[in-house]
């Protein structure tokens, strides 16, 4: 196949989406889009290119005093109908063009089009984000080359609509269970209903209000909700046990082990059980060149609700935030698209960030 990625695509971050768009890369399906990515910073002299399965990385190494990573993920959801692009006016739609390939572009526009940032720069294009985190392109660098993914600060393009969102919240599930004792329906008054038991349970959520927490500046709002509710055995007979699986998004001034003791209070006198946690990140905005990246976006940053890869970094040791042009409500929709001009303005915005004093 011809490198659909020619220089005059990569020197226009529009072009350069839309041929990142029209190279079809599912989870697990990135080798083609990779290839394509690697053979073009290969050819570029003033970066070194590394490549681990289907992630590659390319940095520079100028003796710069910081080190900032730019990072996108290759991969997209499932297509939709919505492949290849197409365009309307000033929206380009199709697969991966919000999430998160014209987010790509701004850091392969940059990597070969920027000799000399004022940092040095990782640029990393990482395979399997959509997916369970096993095959994510950053966890198996972190496993196998964890060097690759040392910096000071770094940014991933995720959709953020043109704005920077800092840290991420932490994600926690939870089984709340309730006992009984089964008897025949008919004579219910020999067992105990575990399903009524589960009222409770409920009516502690409904009643529950989530914490709103402001950390340098940016706002998060907690979630506790219920989100799927399994019991019964029969038609005919006294249920002995009911599981509501608990989903608790929380705010990143609480680790994990906060979030559960939090957790175990809300839901005192029954039987929980963590089945899943992810620590979120702080917005990590106090280092310069975080600082010097807000001067260049000129907007406050917001608090991001959703879980990212922001906090691999933040686990790290790095802080990390969100900045790319698509917008966050449209990802994985089949009329996923960008506006063109939330692409030229972050192309120009890390321009003026990463371009020599
Ligand atoms: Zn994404």
């Amino acid at each position: 196949m011809q490198n659909p990625l020619t220089p005059e695509v990569l020197a226009d971050p529009v072009a350069l989406t839309r041929a990142l768009v029209d190279i079809e890369s599912v989870s697990l399906n990135e080798k083609a889009i990779a290839d394509c990515v690697e053979e073009v910073l290969r050819g570029v002299p003033h970066l070194t290119t590394y490549r681990h399965s289907n992630t590659v990385m390319a940095r520079t190494d100028l003796g710069r005093a910081q080190r900032v990573v730019l990072a996108g993920h290759l991969d997209t959801v499932p297509l939709n109908g919505n492949f290849p692009s197409t365009m309307r006016g000033d929206l380009m739609y199709g697969c991966g063009t919000s999430d998160m390939k014209s987010g790509v572009a701004f850091a392969l526009h940059l990597a070969v089009t920027l000799p000399d940032p004022r940092y040095d720069v990782t640029y990393f294009f990482y395979e399997a984000e959509e997916i369970e985190s096993r095959y994510n392109g950053l966890t198996l660098v972190g496993q196998t080359h964890p060097e690759w993914l040392q910096a000071d600060f770094a940014v991933l393009l995720e959709p953020t609509y043109g704005i920077v969102e800092a840290g991420c919240q932490g994600t926690m599930r939870a089984i709340v269970t309730t006992h009984g004792e089964r008897a025949h329906a008919a004579r219910s008054w020999h067992g105990v209903n575990a399903i009524h038991g589960a009222g409770e349970v409920l009516r502690r959520l409904t009643a529950y209000e989530g914490r709103r927490v402001t950390i340098e500046g940016c706002d998060y709002r907690e979630g506790l909700n219920a989100v799927r509710i399994t019991g019964g055995v029969a038609g005919n007979v006294i249920p002995d046990h009911c599981e509501i699986e608990i989903n608790y998004r929380y705010a990143p001034d609480r680790d994990p082990a906060a979030a559960e003791a939090h957790l175990r209070e809300v839901f005192v006198g029954f039987d929980l059980a963590v089945t899943d946690a992810a620590a979120g990140a702080a917005p990590g905005l106090e280092s310069p060149a975080a600082q010097e990246f807000l001067a260049a976006v000129g907007a406050a940053p917001i608090g991001k609700l959703g879980w990212t890869d922001v906090a691999r970094f933040a686990a790290m040791g790095i802080p990390a935030l969100n900045f790319g042009p698509g917008d966050p409500n449209l990802a994985h929709h089949k009329d996923e698209h960008v506006e063109l001009t939330k692409i030229r303005d972050g192309a120009a915005t890390l321009h003026r960030w990463l371009a020599p004093a």
